[in-house]
C-alpha cells in the first residue's frame, strides 16, 4: 500500500511497525455541536483508510478521542471554551451536551455507514494520564509554569514546524479567531498543558492536579490517549487538514519530548469540504449536517458516494446540485447491480484476482475514485453473474456504499437494462397498492406470489415498495 504523508511529503511506500498490525489514531470530535458534513467527510475518508488497510490483510487497531473538555474556540488556547458555549446555548450541563453530541456523532456515523474505531476515549476519562505526562514534560525541562498555566516551550526543541512549508499565514491559521496575545507564553507558538487559572470563571469541569484545581489544554489529550492505547510507536495519525497546525504540530512536539523518540510514522491529513462561500462552518450560512440532508429526501449513502468520488488530498466543494449528480450516478449504479442475475458458480480465482487489483488501485494513495471505476469495470466484464456479485460485495467492504442492497422504493422505475421489465414491476406494485387499499389482502398477495413466479422479490421498506430479481 502507497499513502501520502504530510511529513514528508510525498507518496510512500507503507510500512508499519510491527509486520501485519497497524495502530491507528484518529482526532475525534469536539462535542459541544452536531458535526458538519464536512467534518464528516473527515472521518469518512479515515474509515476508508482503516477499511483498506483491513482489505489489504492488516490487523488494524483503531483509537479515537472524544473531545469533552479543553478546546477553545481557537485552535490555538484563545476565544471561548467550546463545551461551555454549548452547554450555555442549551440550557444544560457540559456533561450531558458531551452525552447528546457524542451519540449524535455516532449516529451520523452509522448513516454514513463509518465503522465506530475500536476504541473510544473520551478526554475526561483520562486525566491521570494528562496529569502524568504533563509532569514529565516540567521534570525533563520541556514545560514551564507561567500565570498558574503549565506551558509548552517550543524554544526547547531543535524543530518545531515538522509540517514544513507553511508560510506565516498559513502558520497562524490556528489564532484566526482571536487575536489576543497569551502575555504568560515566552515564546509565540508556546501552548498550554494545564489551566488553572481560568479565564472562565464558571467552567464546569475541573480536576486537582500538582499545580492546582484546573483543566487540560486540547493537544494533550490526543498525544496521552493515543499512547494508552497504541503504545509509544504509532504508525498513522489522522486528521483534517486544519489539525496539521497547530494541534498535531503540538501533539508531536510533547509526545516526542515525553517520549525521547519518534512517535508516529505516517500522517494523513484529509482535505476540506468547503461550501461554495468557502469553508464550512457551524456558525455561519447553512448548517450542513447529515440529518438536513435526509430532510431534504438525500439518503445518506448519497454523500458518501459523492465524497469517494473526489480524492481525499484535494478541497471538494459541496452544492446541492453535484449532490443531486450523485443521487443520480447512485441510483443508476444501484439499478444495474440489481439487474446482474444470481448466475452460475462464483469463480473465486476472478474474485480474488479483482481483489487484488481493487488493493492495489486502491491502495495507491486511497484512490476511491478509482476504486468506483472498477465497479463498473466488473458490470462490464464477462464474468458471470454470481461472479460479478461476489466482487462487488467484495469491493464494498472498502466503499461502504451498499452496492448490493436493493434499490430504494419507486426507483426502481428507471431501471436502464430493462425498461420493459420495470414497467411491467411498477404497473403490478401500482395493482397491489390499489389492492390493498380496498382490503382486498388475497389479491395483494397474489400479485406478489405472480411476480415471485416471474423472478421478481418485492420488499415493503418504509421508503416504499422495493423489487429485486432474484
Ligand atoms: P472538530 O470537531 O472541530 O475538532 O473537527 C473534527 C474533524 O473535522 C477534525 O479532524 C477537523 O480537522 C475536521 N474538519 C473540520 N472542518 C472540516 C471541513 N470543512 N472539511 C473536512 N474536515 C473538516
Ligand atoms: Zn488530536
Amino acid at each position: 500500500m502507497k499513502l501520502y504523508n504530510s511529513l514528508t511529503k510525498k507518496v510512500e511506500e507503507f510500512v508499519p511497525n510491527v509486520e501485519g498490525k497497524v495502530g491507528m489514531y484518529t482526532c475525534g470530535p469536539t462535542v459541544y455541536h452536531f458535526a458538519h458534513i464536512g467534518n464528516l467527510r473527515s472521518y469518512l475518508c479515515e474509515d476508508v483508510l482503516e477499511k483498506l488497510l483491513r482489505y489489504c490483510g492488516y490487523d488494524v487497531k483503531r483509537v479515537m478521542n472524544i473531545t469533552d473538555v479543553g478546546h477553545l474556540s481557537s485552535d490555538a488556547d484563545t476565544g471561548e471554551d467550546k463545551m461551555l458555549k454549548g452547554a450555555k446555548r442549551e440550557h444544560k450541563t457540559v456533561m450531558e451536551i458531551a452525552k447528546f453530541y457524542t451519540d449524535a456523532f455516532f449516529a451520523d456515523c452509522a448513516k454514513l455507514n463509518i465503522k465506530t474505531p475500536d476504541v473510544v476515549e473520551p478526554a475526561t476519562n483520562c486525566i491521570d494520564e494528562f496529569i502524568h505526562m504533563i509532569a514529565v514534560l516540567l521534570e525533563k525541562g520541556y514545560a514551564y509554569k507561567a500565570g498558574e498555566n503549565i506551558y509548552f516551550d517550543t524554544s526547547k526543541l531543535d524543530s518545531y514546524y515538522v509540517f514544513g512549508n507553511q508560510n506565516e499565514d498559513e502558520l497562524m491559521v490556528g489564532v484566526r479567531d482571536d487575536v489576543t496575545e497569551d502575555e504568560n507564553k515566552r515564546n509565540k507558538n508556546d501552548f498550554v498543558l494545564w489551566f488553572t487559572k481560568s479565564k472562565f470563571e464558571d467552567q464546569a469541569l475541573k480536576w486537582d492536579s500538582p499545580w492546582g484545581v484546573g483543566y487540560p489544554g486540547w493537544h494533550i489529550e490526543c498525544s496521552c490517549i493515543s499512547m494508552k492505547h497504541l503504545g509509544e510507536y504509532m504508525d498513522i495519525h489522522c486528521g483534517g487538514v486544519d489539525n496539521m497546525f497547530p494541534h498535531h504540530t503540538n501533539e508531536i512536539a510533547q509526545s516526542e519530548s515525553y517520549l525521547g523518540h519518534k512517535w508516529c510514522n505516517y500522517w494523513f491529513h484529509v482535505h476540506h469540504l468547503n461550501d461554495e462561500t468557502g469553508k464550512m462552518s457551524k456558525s455561519k450560512g447553512e448548517f450542513l449536517t447529515v440529518s438536513l440532508l435526509e430532510e431534504k429526501g438525500y439518503d445518506p449513502i448519497v454523500y458518501r458516494l459523492f465524497a469517494l468520488q473526489s480524492h481525499y488530498r484535494k478541497p471538494l466543494v459541496f452544492s446541492y446540485e453535484a449532490l443531486d449528480q450523485a443521487a443520480t450516478t447512485y441510483k443508476k449504479l444501484k439499478n444495474r447491480i440489481a439487474s446482474i442475475h444470481e448466475d452460475g458458480a462464483v469463480d473465486d480465482a476472478a474474485v480474488k484476482e479483482w481483489h487484488d487489483r481493487f488493493a492495489e488501485t486502491v491502495g495507491n494513495d486511497v484512490n476511491t475514485a478509482m476504486g468506483i471505476t472498477l465497479v463498473y469495470d466488473v458490470i462490464k466484464s464477462d464474468l458471470n453473474g454470481a461472479t460479478k456479485r461476489a466482487v462487488i460485495n467484495d469491493f464494498d467492504y472498502v466503499l461502504g456504499l451498499k452496492l448490493l442492497e436493493a434499490p430504494a422504493g419507486g426507483d426502481s422505475a428507471d431501471n436502464a437494462e430493462d425498461p420493459e421489465l420495470a414497467a411491467h414491476v411498477e404497473e403490478m406494485i401500482a395493482k397491489r397498492a390499489a389492492a390493498k387499499k380496498e382490503k382486498n389482502f388475497a389479491l395483494a398477495d397474489e400479485i406478489r406470489a405472480k411476480l415471485l413466479e416471474e423472478g421478481i422479490e418485492l420488499k415493503d421498506t418504509r421508503e416504499g415498495v422495493v423489487w429485486s430479481r432474484l
